[in-house]
């Protein structure tokens, strides 16, 4: 109740939340006390939380940002949605975001832009801005994310919380409305490290219901984190943090680079090691996510056409028509684009020059991450080159692009990256982002929670 109240009283300035599920959350955490009083033991049972709404909820609307899936209800639940609420987490609704998590400002929803809770001005990030928004406005304690190039670390450093996307194979996307397959993951949001773990640790797992779901053990992410030293002077000595200069080249606000080395100094008085290490020209790694992204959604997308799910336009004329028009009316602009730029790099003539060339090219961005990791156990780096901008400042795509610099890279590879709040530039929070190797999920949250 307390919840449901701060979201009815203040979510009319934020519009985080697309779909409010509050009667059946209440007969969930009704449930739940009793369950409570009759000796269940979860130590989660009761806790509240809220999806994105590109996760699959049984009987409850998934609309992805999409007027494409404005009346969508879908049959089954999403394996993480299944397995949270098997941990007694009771949810409260659907966030807002991007379409189809294309974006990085959260102004690409159908259901109208989010408003960063520091400065209602502002954007919350993207694209999972309805996430990071409800946990910074205190409307939930955690909530899921989806990031298939920065969506969940984005937003979380622009609104000042915590927020991690695990190394790919961890989590199960079967229930994850796809954007581009070979990068998509969700993970989670909360105020602390400590938070995100609890909620990550259910979620993931082995799922044969997702052919890249990877079947090796899960950590124990919340007992590494309370098991984690906080005492002693130098907790974090003998660990390697790499530092790339290609992180702090030009078109990085000077701010944020002030909290961020500030930040790495905090790391070195825990204990850690700074050292420098070589990644990719982020400017390559950026030209190469934007077009392997595009190019898988549209071959994703071709399943909304107006005859199975979602939207269909009025009085087709015959079934080009029906297509043509359910397609050019149910997405927005962004989603658009993406298709057309997707289209054009798989189309025949150019399949080669561009796909081809860009997947040989993610093989070297791995290789070399993999290179940097022989000489670090973490890399850090800023988590966005800029604060959160002021909404409506309609920059161009190519400009919004850029700010996705130092998340991709992460997706391209694999890799588990978080993000965590370390201060203040100009009044708005900056994120300082971990990236660990893979599989480093334990590593990264017991980092940053012996920062925190
Ligand atoms: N901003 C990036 C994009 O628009 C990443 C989005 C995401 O991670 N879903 O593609």
């Amino acid at each position: 109740e307390h919840f449901i109240g701060r979201i009815d009283k203040l979510d009319g300035q934020i519009n985080s939340f697309i779909t409010r599920d509050f009667d059946n959350a209440i007969a969930h955490a009704k449930t739940a006390d009793k369950l409570r009083a009759d000796g269940d033991a979860r130590p989660l049972l009761g806790v509240p939380m809220a999806h994105k709404d590109n996760l699959c909820t049984k009987g409850v609307l998934t609309t992805c940002g999409s007027k494409m899936l404005h009346n969508f209800v879908s049959p089954y639940n999403a394996t993480v949605v299944e397995n949270i609420a098997s941990a007694g987490f009771v949810s409260l609704g659907k966030l807002n975001m991007d379409e189809f998590a294309m974006g990085s400002d959260n102004e690409k929803s159908y259901y109208g832009a989010v408003h960063n809770p520091w400065d209602t001005t502002r954007v919350p990030g993207g694209s999972s801005g309805g996430s990071a928004a409800a946990v910074a406005s205190g409307f939930i304690p955690v909530a899921t994310g989806s990031d298939t190039g920065g969506s969940i670390r984005q937003p979380a450093s622009f609104c000042g919380v915590t927020g991690i996307k695990p190394t790919y194979g961890r989590v199960s996307r079967y229930g994850m409305i796809a954007y581009a397959s070979s990068l998509d993951q969700a993970g989670t949001f909360g105020k602390t490290a400590l938070d995100c773990a609890y909620l990550l640790e259910p979620m993931t797992g082995y799922d044969n219901k997702d052919a890249t779901s990877i079947n090796r053990p899960t950590d124990s992410l919340v007992a590494d984190i309370l098991a984690a030293d906080t005492t002693s002077d130098k907790p974090l000595a003998g660990k390697k943090i790499g530092v790339a200069k290609a992180y702090f080249g030009a078109g990085l606000d000077g701010e944020v680079e002030k909290s961020i080395r500030a930040a790495l100094a905090k790391y070195e008085e825990l204990g850690a090691q700074i050292v420098e290490v070589d990644i990719t020209d982020p400017a390559i790694t950026l030209a190469t996510y934007y077009l392997l992204a595009p190019a898988e959604a549209s071959s994703n997308l071709s399943r909304f056409d107006g005859v199975r799910f979602g939207y269909r336009c009025e009085n087709p004329k015959d079934l080009a028509d029906l297509y043509t028009r359910s397609r050019s009316e149910g997405f927005g602009e962004e989603v658009k684009r993406r298709i057309i730029m997707g289209t054009y790099a798989l189309s025949a003539g150019y399949f080669d020059a561009y796909y081809i060339k860009a997947q040989k090219v993610r093989r070297l961005i791995v290789e070399d991450f993999l290179k940097a990791f022989e000489k670090c156990d973490i890399i850090a780096s800023p988590t966005a080159p800029t604060p959160a901008y002021k909404l409506g400042e309609s920059l161009d795509p190519a400009s919004i692009y850029l700010g996705d610099v130092y998340t991709i890279g992460v997706n391209l590879a694999g890799l588990p990256a978080l993000s965590h709040p370390v201060g203040m530039a100009n009044g708005l929070p900056v994120g300082l982002q971990l990236i660990g190797k893979h599989w480093a999920e334990s590593e990264l949250l017991t980092t940053a929670h012996v920062y925190q």
